[in-house]
């Protein structure tokens, strides 16, 4: 029997999560595929529906899905529990199950570049979905404090109340304390779809030690990982995030080991093909 899954998300023309899960699909030997389904915020609610009868096996979530589609589930489990968003879905007996793969993505990523155990403060530069998956991220890889930098405090107000106070607090972008917090960051992360030229971040002015994790990766080499290596520093892109809470939703759909080679391949030629 051939399984189905989905990525449910608006303006998804362009991911290259099929690329990646397909190949991870044909590389286990499993018979199935895994394709876009461009959904309206309009249409959300159909398409929970037909994954709880069973038109699907599993789905990935994506913008601007995964707060609605955590309300929708039957269960959540594990971080999404604690950040209140998924961005996997899985169907047990007719039950819509929530899970969050993101701040495992993060952990995974940063263990690869040989980056994490972490130690230090970390600044977190965004207050979206994916900047609280960063925050927990962070934190599981040993980072002492996060600041969490937005535009909007309010956002970011919000996003450190889901965790100890002690750990996290929230700034806006133009308060001048920024700068203090960034100076002494072990790790700057940038969780905003946005790079050097609209963000306070000058990599120069950072930790020669410091890390500068930008979750975008795409249009490659991305500007502020490519300015944080020009400037010594170590840069990470969000390739290897995608890859890990992609493969990490893939076991959770299949009970199959991933093909963790096979998908990051993939991604790569997904990657470059678009760049
Ligand atoms: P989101 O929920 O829409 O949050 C985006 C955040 O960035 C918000 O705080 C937003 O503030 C802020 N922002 C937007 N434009 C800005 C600007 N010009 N200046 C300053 N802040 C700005 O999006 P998300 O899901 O968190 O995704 C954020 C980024 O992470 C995207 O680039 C996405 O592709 C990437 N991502 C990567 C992975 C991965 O696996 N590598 C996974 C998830 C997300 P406002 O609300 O005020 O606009």
């Amino acid at each position: 029997m051939s399984l189905h899954f989905w990525l449910l998300g608006e303006g998804i023309a362009e991911s290259p999560s099929p690329a990646m899960q397909n190949a991870a699909l044909a590389a286990a030997g499993i018979d199935g595929e895994y394709r876009l389904y461009e959904c309206p915020p309009e249409e959300l609610a159909g398409a929970l529906a037909a994954l709880r009868r069973g038109e699907a096996d599993g789905a990935n979530v994506t913008i601007p899905h995964k707060r609605s589609a955590a309300s929708a589930c039957d269960r959540l489990e594990g971080d999404a529990l604690r950040l209140g968003a998924v961005n996997t879905l899985a169907v047990e007996a007719g039950l819509l199950v929530g899970v969050n793969t993101d701040a495992h993505g993060l952990e995974a990523a940063l263990v690869e570049e040989g980056v994490a155990p972490l130690s230090g403060p970390a600044v977190v530069l965004g207050a979206g979905g994916a900047a609280a998956a960063a925050v927990l991220g962070l934190l599981r890889s040993g980072s002492s404090t996060v600041t969490v930098g937005a535009r909007r405090r309010q956002q970011a107000m919000d996003l450190a109340r889901r965790f100890d106070a002690t750990h996290v607090s929230a700034l806006s972008l133009d308060d001048p304390v920024l700068a203090g917090r960034l100076a002494a960051a072990a790790v700057v992360l940038n969780a905003t779809p946005v790079g050097c030229a609209e963000l306070p971040v000058d990599p120069d002015r950072l930790r020669p030690d410091a890390t500068i994790v930008d979750l975008r990766y795409r249009p490659r080499p991305v500007d502020l990982v490519a300015a944080a290596r020009a400037s010594g520093r170590r840069g990470v892109d969000g390739a290897g995030m995608l890859l890990h809470q992609g493969m990490q939703a893939f076991e959770r759909w299949t009970r199959h080991a991933a093909p963790i080679e096979a998908a990051r391949h993939a991604l790569r030629v997904a990657l470059d093909a678009s760049a």
